[in-house]
This record gives structure tokens, C-alpha cells and sequence, in this order.
């Protein structure tokens, strides 16, 4: 039986996604071939490439001032070529801490320039988002973290500055529209809502690029990888395609607004359970709620064994919380069927402590 994968990463593909990608690792799209022995530069991968950069901007409605980009290296690597590429040596860029994520990017970005930390939840174990903060004028860009997968708090509306706005979206990418245009990038692993894990989706505004007196390796510099359509090395052809599968699947879902209303009818589902049962509590502030990443814990801490063991025997896979805020996250990325969220929510309904443990 196929288990409810609630991993926050790599995590829950479509079904369908799954399937077409199965059939291309034996024979792609009856070419004689698979997909996992096929030339980087042969026709079909070009065709498909190129359809993925465009139904990237076409599902977030971006034009050609807009590059797309798959890369190497993890949503990791772009916490240190974002500085790399865009913040000279004696610039200021801002950063938000909202988590583990925004403090790994923020600690990279003194290799190339200033950084001021404008604002951080650290002190609450990173719970909400914090707001109302005064964005430095000179500052060269302002990043965030759209979504932070450990502690399930989401922006529900972006800052508005006249600073370049950057954000990691590795965890909410796709997961319902949003005016893409106010940012000059965006980037995001694939593993979490995307993909699988191997590629790392860029969307760079092109005019921010080349401004900067630094060298930069070859292989760093985004204007690489747009000359040569993510294909200046060898990219991670698989993960591209499967990406791609998961483009079209949230194309012929209705596109991003369809996903929203789906996204927000899970979340909705689970969020009223935690807040009604007694034997449960979430942990992030109501108002920054993510749609994507939802962690709880129990009231009397002596049940989370019991309800642990209660999801692996009833098929439940990857809700043990994160070290850092114990307890449970359920992870309802883009591809969680409504069902499994409500056979979850049926168990979190049957559980009694004292029976299971
Ligand atoms: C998982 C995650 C990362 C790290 O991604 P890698 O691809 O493993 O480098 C960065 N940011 C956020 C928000 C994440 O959820």
C-alpha cells in the first residue's frame, strides 16, 4: 500500500507525475530510449527544457525580461551567488530571519558586501514573521524567505520596498499566484514542491545582472547559465523533466489559482482539527500560518509517542516535527490529495492516548 507521504523534503510528487516519469526512465516518449541515457544536447532535451523555462513564466505570468534558470547546488548554493552576483563589496543588502533557512543565507552574504539584519524571530523559535520593520534606503536588495519549512510560518503579503526584492521560495513555489514582477529573484530547490531533488529553479530578472565590478567563476555567474539555457555544463537533465511533468500537472490543474483554492482548503481542513482537538496545539503565530508546512505538538508531551506510533501503523509517513520545534509537521505541498489530509485529520479525531500508548 502506498503510504501518506507528509515529508517535508524531498517530498510528495502527483501520482501521475510519478507514473509518466517511470515510463520515460524505460523508454522516452518511445524514442528507443531512456531519458536517463540521453544527450543533454540531443533535440528532445532541448524541447523540453525550453518548455519548462516557459511554463515558468507563463504559470507566474513573467515575460522575456525574465530568465529562468535550473541549476546545480541546492537552494544552498544561492544563498551565497545571490551576494556573489548582485552586492558590491561596499553595499548593504537586507535580510529578514525568519528561520534556520534565512540565517544559513544571511551568514554567506559578508564574503561579498554588508548585511543588516532588519528584523529576526530567533528569540520565539522562529514563530512568526516579523513585520513593520524600516528597510534601509540604501540598500542594494531586501531578502526573505517566502516560506519557512521548519516552522510553518508563511508571508501572507510580501514587504514593499524600492530595494530589489529577493526570496527564497523553495517551500511555497507555485502554491498560488502571486505578483511575481515586484521581484528581481526568485529562487527554489525543487525537492519540496517542484521535483525531485538535483535542480534548483532560478528566476532572475536580467537587467539586475552584470552591474558589479567582481569576477565571478564561470560557473557562479548566472549570465552563464542564461547564454547558454541552463546547459553550459551538463545539467540534471532527469530532475528537469520531472519538474517539467509537474509544471504541465499544475497547468492542467487551472493554473496557480486552482492550486490556491486547493492548497487553502487542506490547510483549512487541518489547522481547524489542531485548534479543536484538546489533545493538540500548532506552534506558529495564527496570522503567519503556512498553507504548505503545518507543525503540532501535543498539549502533554507524553502523548507524542503514542500518536507517533499511531500514524506509522496507520500508514502515515514523515510528520516527526523538526529537532528544533518537536512534535509533528505535516508537510501538504502542491501534490497532497485533500484525502490524505483528511485521513490524517480522521486519526488526529480517533486518537486517544491512553488506548494507543
Ligand atoms: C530545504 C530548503 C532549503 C535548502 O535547500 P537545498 O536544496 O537542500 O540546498 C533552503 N531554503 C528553504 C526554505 C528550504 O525549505
Amino acid at each position: 500500500m502506498k503510504k501518506h507521504n507528509f515529508s517535508a523534503g524531498p517530498a510528495i510528487l502527483p501520482a501521475a507525475v510519478i507514473e509518466e516519469a517511470a515510463q520515460a526512465v524505460t523508454n522516452y516518449e518511445n524514442v528507443g530510449l531512456s531519458l536517463l541515457e540521453m544527450s543533454h544536447r540531443s533535440k528532445e532535451v532541448a524541447t523540453f527544457m525550453t518548455e519548462a523555462e516557459e511554463l515558468v513564466k507563463s504559470l507566474l505570468g513573467l515575460g522575456d525580461d525574465y530568465a529562468v534558470l535550473f541549476l546545480t547546488g541546492g537552494a544552498s548554493s544561492q544563498f551565497y551567488m545571490v551576494p556573489m552576483n548582485l552586492l558590491g563589496e561596499n553595499e548593504t543588502a537586507a535580510y529578514v530571519d525568519t528561520g534556520a533557512w534565512s540565517a544559513k543565507a544571511i551568514k554567506e552574504v559578508s564574503n561579498f558586501g554588508n548585511v543588516e539584519v532588519l528584523a529576526s524571530s530567533k528569540e520565539t523559535t522562529y514563530n512568526y514573521i516579523p513585520k513593520g520593520y524600516e528597510i534601509p534606503r540604501n540598500a542594494k536588495y531586501l531578502h526573505i524567505t517566502s516560506n519557512n519549512t521548519i516552522y510553518g510560518t508563511q508571508y501572507h503579503d510580501y514587504p514593499e520596498t524600492d530595494a530589489l526584492l529577493i526570496a527564497d521560495m523553495s517551500s511555497d513555489i507555485f502554491s498560488r499566484p502571486f505578483d511575481a514582477s515586484k521581484f528581481a529573484l526568485i529562487y527554489a530547490g525543487a525537492q519540496k514542491n517542484l521535483g525531485p531533488a538535483g535542480t534548483t529553479l532560478v528566476i532572475v530578472r536580467k537587467d539586475i545582472l552584470g552591474k558589479i565590478e567582481r569576477s565571478i567563476p564561470t560557473m557562479l555567474d548566472y549570465q552563464t547559465h542564461i547564454k547558454k539555457n541552463s546547459a553550459f555544463n551538463t545539467p540534471p537533465v532527469y530532475p528537469i523533466y520531472v519538474c517539467l511533468l509537474t509544471l504541465r500537472w499544475l497547468q492542467a490543474q487551472g493554473g496557480l489559482k486552482a492550486v490556491e483554492a486547493k492548497n487553502k482548503k487542506k490547510a483549512d481542513l487541518l489547522y481547524a482539527e489542531i485548534d479543536r482537538n484538546p489533545f493538540f496545539e500548532g506552534t506558529a503565530a495564527l496570522e503567519d500560518r503556512s498553507w504548505m508546512n503545518v507543525p503540532f505538538v501535543c498539549k502533554n508531551k507524553d502523548h507524542e509517542a503514542a500518536f507517533m506510533d499511531y500514524c506509522t501503523a496507520n500508514g502515515i509517513s514523515g510528520v516527526k516535527g523538526h529537532r528544533s520545534v518537536g512534535g509533528f509537521r505535516a508537510s501538504i505541498y502542491n501534490a497532497m490529495p485533500y484525502e490524505s489530509v483528511e485521513f490524517l485529520v480522521e486519526l488526529m479525531k480517533n486518537f486517544k492516548p491512553e488506548l494507543v500508548a
